[in-house]
């Protein structure tokens, strides 16, 4: 086994044994409570469930050793038709999908066969990922782990549902949800393999007149009737006519499908083509004119009613559906129409909008160069333009009573007054496909008696956005996206009547689907350690007991006497409860953000007392795969597994924490893999070396400055820790430190002092949140005691903070840096370098300037000349001086106000003495004799006089 790997192992055991992640009440201690929204276990855990959960472990790492007593647990996640549907699909022999798991997942050919078991295939994953999750490093309290149909965790779930029915936030109703068909059953998010997001949407239908029917053409735009020229028809579709409630419509057949799903009562009269009408005429309800039914290939028949009227002045895809017909006569013959009854239609412009003339719709065309109706440019036109026309159009005169007002303000009026001539009705339809699970497209069904989660409730959601007030978002930027949810969510569709799950406790047929029993969960952490220790069973887990240890309702005597719990174990699952509720810190991808967490402070809010409500929500990206979504069928699916197989769980954690943060998308790349683990490796030969050889006592100047610089990395990566940004918390913690180790041993030369034992171990404990394993491995060596996972987090302390040796430092990097660049750009190789430290009476002007201009914010010449001018030695050599000035004044400006004041406080900077010390390193580093001067030593070496070019902190430079 490879070296990481056998560290890994190592020191996992080592820590299972001293059960140091087992936490417990310890009200002496402040506890932070984080967790991870839990994964389904119908496949293995992914790098993508892995980038967000290393971001938990790595935060619950990092609090543990500020000295919170921190609980990380984990559960698994049976619920719905995820694992149901994907053992459906063993059971119907789908090949690229045991393909799939053959490959990727490796799951063996008789195990494969018991997946058609569900449960089997649950237990198995979950087992399967337990491993994994155990092998990353996680830092996890497995005494509380559960899976989401275990009987006890129901119970929880069904005292949680009875309390929001008693609430009035679980209603029956009546409501379109998304269906599918073949599972007869609501699909809710995660219960679609395709369209997550989706909801169903209102078209209103414009009835137009044919014969004995009507030709119900569909649209979210209904005040255009005002601009409509013809009707479109798809020529090859199946259209139907049909009695809907009693009248007659011509719609698609697929329409008629869906209509009978919204409780339509539909009788099929006769099925025909759709060229079967072009070249009639339907009459506008609005206007007593005829208009022309032509032909569009745009039309899609699956969607909505498969009618469609046109307004070519306001809808980019009508106009191009007319050119491309006026460019067409041929085609036009083959339906029998007299092309100049085509030529003759002209847009007919009603809505005035800033920034268009008078047909708004062709203007765009042309503007985007969009050739015909095929082109997908004109989808995107559309949505712009109907975007500008609804915020800021105003209609125009031929829109009759309505003319004047804006689109957005007659909208719902308009509606309500069509619906009363009977000119318009509605119908719902999913904007976008959605697949089921089942792999079965999906509708929308109106259904009746069904039940609803009412987060449209005003009161409900006032509650949770003061809920989300008082959550701190990270990153702040995904805060509004919070909001706007609570917003826009209307009823929830909560059961279903397919998949695993916990059935409703009064109407059991119907089973609470997946984002409906996952919201307040983390509660059931806090107290199934007990649940588990005491053997409690699911009967004595009655709605009373969890009054009892959510709300402190009743007497733990009378309670536990009824349900025959021991009384202590109660009031200690109480007791636990409180001690680490709330949720502290939650963390998951941004997707979650519409659904799951915006759930989790709904039911937080609906059910617990406000400091119960979670303190902080933390949202990441979206973990790519060399530049692509990850999915399995695409074959770019890497499980966690696989890569803590071949590069360990430290590389692993260390390359998807540096992936990105915030709301930024990570890119998985296999290189970036191989770099961290070869970082990884020659960081544990540096600390070796450094623990075998730093022996030396002596410190000077350089030892303080790596003292110095640590204080900064520690503050940078302790502030970036604390609001979740934990790239720039490794990139320091990694990067930067070992930049400053580096510099060290190439000014030093060797690696012997002491100091470096001390400055490792501060970077040990940096480090240990993000590559624990590693870190532990270093500890150990350096014979500290106790477990670094459970050792003090490194603390800025300010005594160790030299401003004097980091400014030499960076003057001699600096003057090494310019040294290289003039001998690159000259070309020279040089024997002798002299090096011209600054005069003391341009010290004296510097600090003059940074001291009058930490009072202003801008000095000018003659300011810094007025002051300086109030000495008499000074008035010598005003000339000088004010030559002098004009030099560094703009310069001076520009230092920021925290940066001056440091530079005050260091004073004068003996820079000849500094530049003196690092005579060695500079002869080594530009192979010539190194020569300083201070610019007025009588004695100095200045042959093209640039010691006059000096000036503090930027030595004058001569090559020979
Ligand atoms: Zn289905």
């Amino acid at each position: 086994m490879e070296l990481l790997h056998k560290i890994e192992a190592k020191w996992q055991k080592a820590w299972e044994k001293a059960k140091i992640f087992e936490s417990d009440p310890d009200p002496e201690r402040k506890k932070c409570f984080v967790t991870f929204p839990y994964s389904y276990a119908n496949g293995p855990v992914h790098v993508g469930h892995a980038f967000t959960a290393t971001r938990v472990d790595a935060y619950a790492r990092f609090k543990r050793m500020q000295g919170y007593n921190v609980l990380f647990p984990w559960a698994w996640h049976w619920t719905g038709t995820t694992i149901a549907g994907a053992s459906e699909r063993i059971k119907l022999g789908d090949k690229d999908f045991i393909r799939a798991l053959r490959e990727i997942d490796g799951v063996s050919e008789e195990n494969l066969k018991k997946f058609v078991d569900p449960v089997y295939m649950a237990s198995y994953y979950t087992n399967e990922n337990r491993n994994t999750v155990h092998r990353a490093g996680f830092s996890i309290d497995w005494r509380r782990e559960f899976q989401t149909t275990s009987p006890q965790f129901s119970r929880f779930v069904e005292w949680q549902y009875k309390r929001l029915r008693e609430k009035g936030y679980v209603v029956k109703g009546t409501h379109p949800v998304v269906w599918c068909p073949h599972c007869k059953s609501p699909t809710g998010d995660h219960d679609r393999h395709e369209g997550e997001g989706v909801s169903p949407e209102e078209y209103t239908l414009m009835k137009f007149k044919y014969e004995d029917a009507y030709l119900p053409a569909a649209t979210f735009r209904p005040e255009t009737i005002y601009g409509v020229t013809n009707i479109w028809l798809h020529p090859d579709a199946n259209y139907v006519k049909a009695k809907v409630n009693g009248e007659k419509w011509i719609i698609s057949e697929t329409a008629a499908h869906k209509l009978k799903e919204q409780k339509r009562k539909i009788i099929i009269i006769r099925r025909f083509k759709g060229k079967e009408l072009i070249g009639k005429s339907v009459t506008n309800p609005i206007a007593e004119k005829q208009l022309p039914i032509l032909p569009a290939w745009f039309v899609n028949p699956e969607h909505a009613t498969g009618v469609v009227y046109s307004v070519p002045a306001h809808a980019p895809a009508d106009w191009l559906a007319l050119k491309d017909l006026k460019q067409n006569f041929a085609s036009l013959r083959e339906f029998g129409i007299e092309p100049s009854k085509v030529e003759a239609i002209q847009p007919i412009s009603m809505i005035r909008v800033e920034g268009f003339g008078e047909h708004p719709a062709i203007e765009i065309v042309n503007q985007l160069g969009i050739k015909d109706q095929c082109d997908p440019k004109a989808e995107e036109a559309t949505k712009l333009l109907y975007k500008k026309e609804f915020h800021s159009g105003f209609l125009k005169k031929v829109c009759g009573e309505y003319a004047g007002k804006t689109v957005r303000e007659i909208k719902e009026t308009l509606i309500n007054d069509l619906r009363k001539k009977n000119v318009a009705d509605s119908m719902y339809d999913l904007p976008q496909p959605v697949i089921c699970r089942c792999l079965k497209p999906c509708i929308v069904k109106v259904l009746e008696g069904q039940w609803f989660l009412k987060y449209s409730d005003s009161e409900w959601k006032n509650r949770t956005k003061e809920a989300l007030n008082r959550t701190t978002i990270c990153p702040e930027t995904a805060s509004p996206w919070f909001f706007s949810t609570i917003d826009w969510l209307k009823d929830w569709p909560c059961a279903r009547k397919s998949g695993l799950g916990t059935p409703l406790p009064w109407k059991k047929e119907w089973i609470i689907e997946t984002l409906s029993d996952s919201t307040i969960y983390m509660a059931f952490y806090t107290i199934n350690k007990h649940i588990k220790q005491h053997n409690i069973t699911p009967e004595q887990l009655a709605p009373e007991v969890f009054d009892y240890i959510f709300y402190g309702k009743g007497s733990s005597d009378s309670v536990a006497l009824k349900f025959k719990l021991n009384n202590q174990v109660l009031q200690s699952m109480r007791n636990e409860f409180l001690y680490w509720y709330p949720v502290d810190m939650r963390n998951s991808a941004k997707e979650l953000i519409p659904n799951h967490l915006t759930f989790f402070l709904f039911q937080h809010a609906a059910l617990f007392p406000p400091e119960h409500w979670p303190k902080m929500i933390g949202a990441n990206g979206m973990l790519m795969i060399e530049g692509k979504p990850m999915s399995k069928s695409k074959g770019n699916f890497v499980t966690f597994r696989s890569t803590i197989d071949q590069y360990g769980a430290d590389s692993t954690r260390c390359a998807l924490l540096l992936g990105a943060e915030g709301m930024d998308d990570p890119d998985w790349r296999s290189e970036n893999i191989r770099d961290a683990k070869n970082k990884l490796e020659s960081f544990y030969r540096l600390a070796a070396t450094i623990i075998a050889e730093a022996r030396d006592e002596k410190t000077g100047q350089l030892e303080e400055w790596l003292l110095s610089v640590l204080q900064h990395r520690i503050n940078v990566v302790t502030e970036s820790m604390e609001v979740l940004k934990s790239r720039t918390a490794v990139e320091n913690a990694f990067f930067e430190v070992w930049n400053d180790f580096r510099w060290y041993s190439r000014r030093k030369g060797n690696m012997k002092a002491k100091v470096l034992l001390e400055a490792l171990n501060i970077w040990v404990r940096l480090l240990a949140p993000f590559m624990p394993h590693i870190c532990e491995e270093i500890w150990d060596k350096m014979e500290e005691e106790n477990f670094v996972s459970s050792t003090r987090w490194p603390k800025y302390d300010k005594s160790k903070v030299s401003a004097a040796a980091e400014e030499s430092e960076t003057l001699i990097k600096s003057a090494l840096n310019d040294t290289i660049s003039i001998i690159r750009a000259t070309k020279i190789t040089p024997k002798i370098i002299c090096y011209y430290t600054a005069a003391q009476w341009k010290w004296k002007v510097y600090q003059k300037a940074l001291a009058t201009s930490l009072e202003k914010e801008r000095v000018t010449q003659s300011d810094l000349m007025n002051e300086l001018m109030k000495e008499e030695e000074m008035k010598k050599i005003a000339k000088k001086i004010s030559k002098f000035i004009a030099q560094i004044i703009d310069e001076n400006n520009r230092i920021e106000l925290n940066r001056k004041e440091t530079l005050l406080s260091i004073g004068m900077l003996n820079e000849a003495a500094v530049l003196r010390e690092a005579e060695n390193f500079l002869k080594r580093e530009l192979n010539a004799e190194i020569q300083v001067y201070v610019e007025d030593d009588m004695r100095r070496y200045d042959p093209k006089k640039r010691a006059q070019l000096a000036k503090p902190f930027r030595p004058g430079i001569y090559i020979e």
